[in-house]
């Protein structure tokens, strides 16, 4: 976990998380970093994204962030949790109330950072390059107002 999420940004990323597995059933990315102006996000991946895919990613997430889902949270039993789960990205001491952050019904994950109350607040998404290397398909991307 970093120490200080942006939170616009850090929302974003569960929607190309949510949007990455719902397309590519690649998982979540294993390894994110998340600053205010651009941040990357990093898949176990098979191949390099084509431009037409790139341009099917961002308008998938657009149309989340304009239909302005209402961002919650509610709290499950660590047991309850690695039962529906992956919560290997969590602290060890994270407790044993896990919180999971839904956004809509479109994306739940458990996660300890701070997000966005609904995600209108998160802007335009864009990604601004792609790039894949052996086995790891990285995403770099920004947000416009
Ligand atoms: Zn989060």
């Amino acid at each position: 976990m970093e120490k200080k999420y942006d939170r616009r940004m850090h929302s974003a990323e569960h929607l190309l998380n949510q949007t990455m597995d719902r397309i590519y059933q690649c998982g979540r990315c294993f390894n994110a970093h998340i600053e205010r102006k651009k941040s990357k996000c990093d898949y176990r991946f098979n191949k390099a994204l084509s431009a037409a895919e790139i341009e099917e990613i961002q308008t998938r997430i657009n149309r989340i962030i304009q239909s302005d889902l209402r961002v919650n949270e509610h709290f499950l039993s660590k047991i309850e949790a690695e039962n529906r789960f992956n919560i290997e990205k969590l602290p060890p001491d994270a407790g044993d109330r896990i919180r999971i952050v839904s956004i809509g019904n479109y994306d739940h994950c458990p996660c300890i950072g701070p997000h966005v109350k609904s995600t209108a607040e998160i802007g335009k998404f864009k990604i601004t390059s792609t790039a894949f290397n052996d086995g790891v398909l990285r995403i770099r991307y920004k947000l416009e107002n």
